[in-house]
């Protein structure tokens, strides 16, 4: 029989474009520490707002329905997100959920890695004003930056992308994950030009099961980048094109996983969807929040951003 998790995701795996040039590189866990978890968010949107007259708002409308409606009959919750779009266009953005990111962050004393878009598209619609307003907070508050790339086809294109970045934040970006983990040579070929050590867009969708889940590690990509594959997001997670699972389904699942993570001495990967931390999603957010407090409660486990992270890993 096949373990519960193996088989619910319908999303694909996202592969290495080519053989990377080494095996699994080890992380060095500070003293203490039996696993670790790196917190990431890729920043689609910054809010509800930006996409009044985009028509992404319909797509999103029609999302809620699905989320809401086929699998798990929800219809409060799905009025509720409805009834936010609606707000938001009076006014109150629900997705404008920045602040109170970086304080239950701060509450809770961690760091985490945001990667930001320069470029819209695919469902990004935010605007420069906006981008460096974004930046200039999290920097303020000692976060990673790193880009969220779209030019997935386009080596130029991507290099560009990590010079405009650069510019905004006024200091070196080192790190990427591709929008919608669209990951190509062209990407890498683009990296290397713009002279980014890291990313983190492979994802195996292969085996979820949290009981045996491989966790892969850090590998070299080419020379002088890493590539260091995600293991946990939210939408898989919770979306009913993923696992589906329910707050209490995702507090299990990760608990799980992080058993696994101690007995193979792991670093686990987690990227959150800011606008996901918000009243539209209140489960993820309920989700995120008891997963800080519950991380944080423990001396064994090592909290980190991928700055941290790609400190120690030896390669
Ligand atoms: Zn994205």
């Amino acid at each position: 029989m096949k373990p519960p998790h193996a088989a619910a995701s319908s999303r694909p795996t996202v592969d290495y474009p080519e053989p990377p040039t080494s095996e699994e590189l080890p992380i060095e866990l500070p003293a203490g520490s039996r696993w670790g978890v790196c917190l990431s968010h890729d920043i689609d949107h910054l809010g509800l707002r930006e996409h009044l007259v985009d028509g992404f708002l319909l797509r999103y409308g029609f999302n809620i329905a699905r989320q809401n409606l086929l699998r798990r009959w929800r219809p409060g919750r799905a009025v509720g997100a409805w009834w936010g779009i609606a707000r938001a266009a009076l006014g109150h953005d629900p997705w404008d959920v920045l602040e109170e990111l970086l304080e239950a962050e701060a509450r809770a004393g961690v760091k985490s890695t945001w990667f930001i878009a320069v470029r819209s598209g695919l469902g990004i619609n935010y605007r420069p004003p906006a981008i460096q307003r974004a930046v200039d907070r999290l920097r303020a508050a000692g976060q990673e930056v790193g880009l969220h790339g779209q030019c997935s086809g386009d080596a130029a294109g991507l290099a560009e992308e990590v010079r405009e970045l650069a510019a905004i934040c006024g200091a070196p970006v080192r790190g990427l994950r591709m929008h919608y983990l669209r990951l190509g040579r062209e990407v890498l070929d683009g990296m290397q030009a713009a002279g980014l050590e890291y990313d983190s867009t492979v994802m195996d969708r292969g085996n979820l099961d949290p009981d045996q889940h491989p966790l892969p590690g850090p590998r070299r990509l080419r020379e002088g980048l890493l590539e260091i594959p995600l293991h946990v997001m939210d939408s898989t997670l919770f979306s009913v094109t993923g696992l589906g699972l329910d707050l209490a389904g995702a507090r299990d699942y990760v608990r799980r996983l992080g058993d696994r993570a101690a007995e193979l001495g792991r670093v686990v990967t987690v990227n959150l969807h800011p606008n996901s931390y918000s009243s539209q999603d209140p489960e993820i957010k309920q989700w995120y929040d008891i997963l800080l407090s519950e991380l944080t409660a423990r001396s064994d486990v090592w909290l980190t951003d991928f700055r941290g992270l790609v400190e120690r890993i030896r390669w």
